[in-house]
């Protein structure tokens, strides 16, 4: 199903500075998130360092060798179904179902894939809102930190996508942009796993785009047409 779920690092990393010291695993860990970031390996965690780690991000640890999951999962079909199964009270359901058709038409615009949405019985990507334990042995965290996960193509959990709903979803910059966090996930949702291209969507960090432009980066394309090839014309 997936390889890559979050470990021990992901509740490491949200120590506070002075209960870091110099133990050996989390120097270690520290390298391997620098390493990861593309940021100088120190070791050490500098003022760099701990600003990019301690932004808003995606839940999946941070060290994979590739840009997809490992064994490769990915849809063996071009059209693909999802459900929206709850809301944020954050937002309204109508700006909820356009943000999510919307960061779907982003993948759909470079490969030939068709995202279709479904009212009842099993989609291949369902989406939904939860917090804390929400039964997926994932639990997510409160405000901050882990924004949302999503999971590798598959059966069942396999393509879902979940966001934290103690996170303040907007369509704006301010706050946690809905339509950014999902373009994001739905990466994951098609194959994608995380790129240490630091201007990639597909980067762990949320950062705060220009909403006016296209979200994807040329490793984002790359990445997701070597997964389905280019948009048929
Ligand atoms: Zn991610
Ligand atoms: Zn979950």
């Amino acid at each position: 199903l997936v390889q890559h779920f979050p470990n021990s690092l992901e509740g490491s990393i949200f120590l506070p500075a002075s209960e870091w010291k110099s133990n050996r695993l989390v120097v270690d860990k520290i390298k391997k998130v620098q390493e990861f970031m593309g940021l100088e390996v120190t070791g050490k965690l500098d003022s760099h360092t701990m600003n990019l780690i301690q932004k808003p991000r995606c839940g999946f640890p941070d060290t994979a060798e590739f840009s997809t999951f490992a064994g490769e999962p990915k849809w063996g079909k071009n059209i693909l179904t999802y459900r929206i199964l709850n809301y944020t009270p954050d937002l309204t359901a109508q700006d909820v179902d356009a943000a999510i058709k919307k960061a779907f038409k982003v993948w759909s615009s470079v490969t030939p894939l068709k995202f279709i949405r479904t009212y009842e019985g099993a989609a291949d990507i369902m989406i939904s809102f939860a917090i804390r334990e929400h039964k997926d042995f994932i639990p997510f965290d409160g405000p901050g930190g882990t924004l949302a996960h999503a999971f590798a193509p598959g059966s069942t959990i396999g393509g879902d996508a979940h966001f934290d709903d103690e996170e303040d979803w907007t369509l704006k910059s301010e706050g946690i942009n809905l339509f950014h966090v999902a373009v994001h996930e739905f990466g994951h949702s098609l194959g994608l796993f995380h790129s240490t291209h630091p201007d990639a969507l597909m980067y762990p960090v949320y950062r705060k785009s220009d909403l006016a432009a296209f979200p994807l980066h040329q490793d984002d394309i790359n990445g997701i047409q070597y997964l389905y090839g280019n948009k048929k014309y």
